[in-house]
């Protein structure tokens, strides 16, 4: 199966729920960054809120999460948009502990209890929505579920799930995210809760081999629910020699008239895919000159 997400309705409309499956997508993040068990639980669980996100945007609508708690693995930055494109890492990919009294990787402890997590929405032509909430448990799915009914105002409940191998590859990610719209009855809030509540573990119903749609049917009802739309997931990262450039460029020439007298070129490492740009000082040379003709 390939990684994809679901979007849905369900109980007549007055539910909305997001399902994914991202074990390649959080997959090929750990190849790239040779990430630690516990920081790849936090960064993927974190990735794939982030791609049910981005689904909830329209046309290239995007969005930057950045969680910063006080705990080792430090700040951890995500980008994701309405395709199904997402890429993401953290500050320090090098971060394992014990597992924890139940048994599970202990995010809680590499992420830490107090700190933001930020949400910025880039909706085109310069308008952005900014959301922000205090870190409430550092296990990420609780935070987001804090996110959306503190910044949103949509009562949510949100699953996360990554199991690591012992070689530390990527065994099994995805979640769902539900969401209750206007009209909801109590009785359909009092079945979700009962079901959400007895629901096997979400990473569990991925390493099982179940569909986003089949983890919805498990959580939902199959009689419950109607797929709107499936898109593919996965990993992309869209630096470029030229992006960094115009970085470079904005830096000003005499930051670029130091790098050539220091160092005789420039280096740019992307933080997402770890791609490094070099700039020899033919082409540094030519951005100065680029200044000088704006100016
Ligand atoms: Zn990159």
């Amino acid at each position: 199966m390939k990684d994809y997400l679901v979007k849905a309705l369900a109980f007549n409309g007055t539910i909305r729920a997001y399902a994914v499956r991202s074990t390649d997508t959080i997959s090929e993040v750990q190849k790239r960054h040779d990430i630690w068990p516990t920081t790849s639980a936090a960064l993927g669980r974190s990735m794939s809120a982030a791609v049910m996100m981005g689904a909830m945007l329209k046309g290239e609508d995007k969005l930057t999460i950045k969680i910063e708690g006080d705990g080792p693995i430090g700040p951890m930055v995500i980008d994701s948009n309405a395709h199904g494109e997402v890429r993401g890492y953290a500050s320090n990919p090098d971060v394992h502990f014990e597992l924890n009294e139940m048994g599970k990787l202990d995010v809680k402890r590499a992420v830490g209890t107090s700190g933001m997590l930020t949400v910025v929405k880039d909706l085109g032509l310069r308008e952005f929505f900014t959301g922000q909430v205090p870190i409430v448990s550092g296990e990420i799915a609780e935070d987001f579920t804090e996110y959306f009914v503190v910044s949103e105002q949509v009562p949510s409940a949100v699953a996360l799930g990554v199991l690591v191998n012992p070689d530390n590859s990527i065994k099994a990610a995805g979640g769902f995210i539900i969401q209750v719209m206007p009209g909801a009855t109590d009785e359909t809030i009092g079945i979700l809760e009962e079901r959400i509540a007895n629901m096997e573990p979400i990473s569990t119903m991925i390493d099982g081999g179940l569909s986003p749609e089949e983890v919805l049917s498990s959580v939902l009802g199959a009689e419950n629910v109607e797929i709107l739309d499936m898109v593919d997931v996965s990993f992309k990262c869209n630096c470029s020699k030229e992006r960094f450039g115009n970085a470079i460029i904005g830096l000003g020439e005499k930051e670029i008239r130091e790098m050539i007298a220091e160092d005789g070129q420039a280096e740019a490492n992307c933080h997402f895919c770890l791609e490094s740009y070099v700039y020899d000082k033919e082409e540094l040379e030519g951005y100065i000159h680029e200044i000088q003709s704006r100016s």
